[in-house]
């Protein structure tokens, strides 16, 4: 396991697929960064509830209505870009140049769980 600036951010990125939040590598576009992730179910949960019913069409998430009758999104991840560790608040750009080469790797480990849009 690669050490990055502190213990806060080396859990972060341990546990990128988890519940919580965590943090995920990502490389798109020519830019590489890392991403604040808050996942609010576990991968599992995901996993069974997105899965379309053949007969029904419908997954098992709930459907939210507003008081006007109108669909609300239901939120079950975010991603925020960062500059700066959270934990510490050392500059990620810098350390992601500094270990170019295990960036890339956790990229790859990264990219089952994360994708910015
Ligand atoms: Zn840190």
């Amino acid at each position: 396991m690669t050490s990055w600036c502190c213990d806060w951010f080396n859990l972060s990125v341990e546990y990128a697929g988890d519940k919580g939040i965590t943090v995920a590598a990502s490389y798109k576009a020519g830019v590489r960064a890392f991403y604040l992730i808050a996942r609010f179910f576990d991968p599992e949960i995901v996993e069974e509830f997105s899965r379309v019913d053949e007969r029904t069409g419908r997954t098992k998430w709930p459907a939210l209505i507003d008081n006007k009758g109108y669909p609300v999104p239901l939120t079950i991840t975010m991603a925020k870009m960062v500059r700066f560790c959270p934990g510490c608040g050392a500059n990620l750009e810098r350390l992601i140049s500094k270990k170019r080469p295990e960036f890339d790797e956790l990229v790859e480990k990264h990219r089952q769980y994360f994708s910015p849009g």
